[in-house]
């Protein structure tokens, strides 16, 4: 079966094509600047292909995408025909779309409907969608999305402590995000620890240009840090992450900021780039920080204690912890953020083993618990589209 997974963000498309029996990814790419002139990067094994297009919307991208699939010089297939199924990778599910769905016409529906809640990110997802039906419309098309994983989170940890009807007509609760991600490495942690998830009491970390950390307890979702929108929890590379919500309304008193303003003050300001004033990239973060910039330490170590606050407090509520996980683009790759996060942390059981966690191999799922500790702690590489080819695969077989 050949499952071609979508992700449109509002002016990209990522693709990559796989093939299920083999696990292997066929061919993959992005289209770049759909809206504002554009251009595809395309990956075949080794070799990747670059050209400048015109990508008026994403209807255009994808047709290009799919004439390269298919293309003699560069494709992996002799036809569209040979697609089995697409999935797409959806941010936001809303409170009805709890689980990974094939798309009807009620499923669209129900997205544009919650569009005010999710602005960013529901367009282009739309956009995608619509884009496939009318190029493949035999093709069955299932919609994968970041917040289904939370659908086992409690109202005591998703209601907002504001007037009811805010939550009840509004929906402002907290949805959480990142979740294929999430419940993608907590099953590949389960299966290289060789223990049934149920048994098992997790805390996993993606952390990357935006982070996240979830309490998953028996393979369940009971807690995770991103609320009403991805605006909350750990410092981010951009984003503030949890701040005193009065500061919103402070600085659109006493500056006068539209609240357009403040919303991208705290989205694409803050963080890591806000508080350094260097860049949201952690990698010239460090840098700055090791030639003695102070603004650069003070970041990191406001990153630092964000991430550690969350695992004390996902401990507590899941009263105790089997395992700690590491992902995404900090979290696989920046071993020295993994050990300041594990510093100081024996009385939950975490310590790792410094030299492997400093001499890890990239790519695979690394174990880098110090013999004798309470907790396993393992780097595990995230890998969202395979999780929604997987999805798509089990809805399109039935
Ligand atoms: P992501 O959003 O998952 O792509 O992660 C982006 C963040 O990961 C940036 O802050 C980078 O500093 C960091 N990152 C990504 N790749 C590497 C790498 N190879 N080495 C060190 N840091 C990396």
């Amino acid at each position: 079966m050949k499952i071609l997974v979508l992700n449109a963000g509002s002016s990209s498309l990522k693709y990559q094509l796989f093939n299920m029996e083999s696990s292997e990814v066929l061919a993959k790419g992005t289209c770049e600047r759909i809206g504002a002139g554009g251009f595809i990067t395309h990956k075949r094994g080794g070799e990747a292909y670059t050209e400048e297009v015109d990508f008026p919307n994403h209807g255009v991208a994808l047709e290009k995408v799919l004439s390269l699939l298919c293309s003699k010089e560069y494709g992996v297939i002799a036809s569209i025909d040979e697609i089995n199924a697409v999935g797409h990778r959806v941010a936001h599910g809303g409170e009805m779309l709890k689980e990974s769905s094939i798309i009807t016409e009620s499923v669209i529906k129900y997205l544009e409907n919650i569009v005010p809640i999710n602005p960013l990110h529901g367009p282009p997802a739309i956009a995608g969608i619509k884009a496939c039906l009318e190029l493949m419309p035999a093709v069955t098309q299932v919609a994968v999305f970041d917040t289904s994983f939370y659908s086992t989170v409690e109202d005591s940890r998703f209601v907002y402590a504001i007037p009811y009807e805010f939550y009840e007509e509004d929906k402002i609760r907290r949805y959480g995000f990142h979740g294929t991600s999430h419940r993608y490495v907590s099953a590949k942690l389960a299966e290289v620890l060789g223990k049934p998830i149920e048994d098992l009491k997790i805390i996993t970390c993606h952390l990357g240009n935006g982070s996240s950390i979830t309490a998953i307890n028996g393979g369940k979702a009971m807690d995770t840090s991103m609320g009403f929108t991805p605006q909350e929890g750990v410092v981010m590379g951009t984003r503030s992450g949890t701040i005193d919500p009065t500061v919103v309304t402070y600085l659109m008193k006493t500056k006068g900021y539209s609240a357009q303003e403040v919303e991208d003050i705290l989205n694409k300001k803050s963080g890591l780039l806000g508080v350094s004033g260097i860049s949201n990239d952690l990698r010239n973060v460090v840098d700055a920080a090791n030639q003695g910039n102070k603004r650069a330490e003070l970041a990191i170590q406001l990153l630092i204690n964000s991430i550690k606050k969350l695992i004390g407090a996902y401990t507590a509520e899941m009263n105790g912890l089997d395992a700690l996980v590491f992902t995404a683009g900090i979290g696989e790759n920046q071993h020295n953020i993994r050990e300041m996060v594990c510093e100081n942390m024996s009385y939950l059981g975490i310590e790792i083993d410094k030299d492997k966690n400093e001499h890890f191999t990239r790519g695979i799922p690394f174990d880098i618990t110090k013999e004798g500790a309470h907790v396993a702690t393992w780097i595990i590489p995230t890998d969202e589209e395979y999780m929604i080819a997987i999805d798509t695969q089990r809805l399109a077989s039935k």
